[in-house]
Order: structure tokens, then C-alpha cells, then sequence
């Protein structure tokens, strides 16, 4: 999508700190960290939020998951522990309308969110 800030980071238009890519998902550090570790993981396909999950893209959020576990041993916080967060619409705070899920970590977090 044209006027999309990630999509603009997948295509590498905008720059930003990768972490990890392969052809189907992208990460990179959050511009504004609310943690040590913080990263976002998106799919390249644009998708807007968990509201448009379905039959024929799901397997997006496995393979994101599975990739927010190796980001996880990379950051050395897999033994620590870690959160991953997806923000969905108005209510769950979500500000940039291209799914994305982000992965914290390197401090204790505190529950339940505000
Ligand atoms: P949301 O509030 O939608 O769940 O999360 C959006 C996140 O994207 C925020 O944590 C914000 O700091 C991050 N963000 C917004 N614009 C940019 C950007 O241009 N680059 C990077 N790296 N992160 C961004
Ligand atoms: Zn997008």
C-alpha cells in the first residue's frame, strides 16, 4: 500500500534497523523503544490489523511467531523471557494500520497493561 509507513520499511524506502528478513516477514528495532529489546515483526504483504487474519493469510502469524523465537535466542532474552504484542484498532492502541507484533524484552514487564 502506497501511503503505508511499513510497507515503506519492507521495501526498504524508509531506512530502519533489520534485525531479520526473508521473503515473507521483516523485523526491525522500534524507533521508540518502550523496552531493551523491542522489536517489530511484519509481514511484507500488507495486511491491516488482526482483524483481517483469514484462511488464505494465517500462516503468516505461525511463521512470525516461529521467527519471534529465533529473534528471541538472538537478543538473549529467551531465557528471561519475552512478550509479544499485537495492537488491534482503536482500543488496543494499534497506530500504524499494517499488522505488526511486537517483541519485548530484557526487563521485567508488568501486567496487566494500561
Ligand atoms: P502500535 O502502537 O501500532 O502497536 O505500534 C506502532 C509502533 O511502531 C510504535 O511502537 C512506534 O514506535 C513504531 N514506529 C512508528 N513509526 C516507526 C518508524 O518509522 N520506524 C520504526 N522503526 N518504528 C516506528
Ligand atoms: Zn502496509
Amino acid at each position: 500500500m502506497s501511503d503505508c509507513i511499513f510497507c515503506k520499511i519492507a521495501a526498504k524506502e524508509i531506512p530502519s534497523s533489520i534485525v531479520y528478513e526473508d521473503d515473507r516477514i521483516l523485523a526491525f528495532k522500534d524507533i521508540n523503544p518502550a523496552a531493551p529489546v523491542h522489536i517489530l515483526v511484519i509481514p511484507r504483504q500488507h495486511i491491516s490489523s488482526a482483524m483481517e487474519i483469514d484462511e488464505s493469510n494465517a500462516d503468516i502469524v505461525s511463521h512470525i511467531f516461529k521467527i519471534c523465537k529465533k529473534i528471541a535466542g538472538d537478543m538473549g532474552i529467551a531465557e528471561t523471557g519475552f512478550r509479544i504484542v499485537n495492537n488491534c484498532g482503536h482500543d488496543g492502541g494499534q497506530t500504524v494500520g499494517h499488522i505488526h507484533f511486537h517483541l519485548l524484552g530484557g526487563r521485567a514487564l508488568s501486567w496487566p497493561p494500561g
